[in-house]
């Protein structure tokens, strides 16, 4: 293909192609604007040539821009353009290239699942309840004294009952989270006292499950400003796990350290531990390792995703080690100043 075909050919490409492309030279001049760009941003003056400083007064591409001046070695953004949802990715190669991909369609569909679980889960959560209270009439005798083969029964129904509230609380925590409306209540909070709560309330389960569950209290105190509902749920989350992947005759160990910028809190156990090779994937949404699915099938691979999200709210940072056959250790830090601590 002669060379002048091909140039025309590339511009065509680019010209028709079904994002929004802008290119800016290494002196911040913008040197190319396609159709899909214009189209996007609402623009239909002339600006090739002009630097990027040039163009804050233009409406919808200024969010770009500002974005663009704003932040160095920038990968992916999302922006609100002109009601639309606009993923913009920035590549720099001698010059920048500016990516617009239209995600408003996506969001869409993502918003309207988030609603349908909501409701679901909303709608499921009062019959669930239901049952529960009256199973749990029938266990205390008050419709008659139940024989002891009716009880076994019986309380296996609200054994299995209270993994359906638990699951419906988590997905109404996640579709909380993504739609962003999850409230956060900062209030200063002393950690070692809301440790050795949730400690109390695992003591039976850790009991019949023949694990000895110790809290290695810290001799510092720790006062921080967290929500502490959600911190109670990571937390609750955590200690279940370790009892759940754990051998009978194990042991889980919930300690605490402090140094001058952040308090860790952590919780080993000696169990099943998580296969190397599945690691990376441990916080993703519905992910359960294969060794614990053999014995235990019926965790819905939440917890962890939803921990993630409530850490990171609180500016805090979630990690894990573990070694298959030998335990693992779940811990997360959470910043001590008051100024960064400020919840999403
Ligand atoms: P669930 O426990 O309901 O499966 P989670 O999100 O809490 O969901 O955990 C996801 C997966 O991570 C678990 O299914 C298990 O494979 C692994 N996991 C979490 N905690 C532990 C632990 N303490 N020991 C071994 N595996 C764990």
């Amino acid at each position: 293909m002669e060379k002048k075909q091909e140039l025309l050919m590339v511009l065509n490409i680019i010209s028709n192609f079904t994002d929004g492309l802008l290119f800016f030279d290494e002196k911040d001049r913008l040197v190319l604007i396609n159709k899909k760009a214009e189209k996007l941003l609402d623009i239909n003056k002339k600006l090739i040539g002009k630097k990027a400083i040039e163009l804050t007064d233009i409406p919808y591409l200024e969010t770009i821009i500002g974005i663009f001046l704003s932040k160095q070695n920038l990968q992916k953004e999302q922006a609100k353009i002109n009601e639309k949802t606009i993923e913009v990715s920035f590549i720099n190669n001698k010059g920048t290239l500016i990516i617009l991909h239209d995600i408003t369609k996506e969001k869409m569909v993502e918003q309207m699942k988030n609603e349908f679980v909501s409701i679901v889960a909303h709608q499921l959560r009062t019959p669930i309840s239901s049952i529960k209270w009256t199973l749990k009439m029938f266990l205390e005798g008050s419709f008659g004294q139940v024989k002891q083969d009716q009880k076994k029964y019986l309380e296996k129904i609200y054994t299995i009952n209270e993994r359906m509230v638990e699951l419906i609380n988590d997905l109404l925590n996640i579709a909380r989270i993504e739609e962003g409306r999850y409230v956060y209540k900062p209030v200063p909070t002393n950690l070692i006292n809301l440790i050795e709560t949730i400690i109390k309330q695992f003591k039976e389960k850790a009991e019949v499950n023949q694990i000895n569950l110790v809290f290695e209290k810290p001799n510092f105190s720790t006062k921080i400003v967290i929500d502490p509902e959600k911190i109670k749920l990571v937390l609750q989350n955590f200690i279940d796990n370790a009892i759940k992947y754990n051998h009978k005759g194990g042991e889980v160990f919930v300690s605490l350290k402090s140094d001058k910028e952040n308090i860790t809190v952590s919780v080993r156990d000696t169990g099943l531990g998580i296969p190397k090779e599945q690691q990376k994937r441990i916080f993703t949404k519905f992910f359960r390792a294969a060794n614990v699915m053999k014995t235990d099938t019926e965790g819905s691979g939440l917890g962890l995703y939803i921990n993630k999200e409530l850490i990171e709210a609180h500016k805090g940072k979630i990690w894990f080690e573990s070694k298959e056959g030998k335990g693992s250790t779940f811990s997360f830090s959470l910043p001590l100043q008051k100024n960064n601590n400020k919840i999403k």
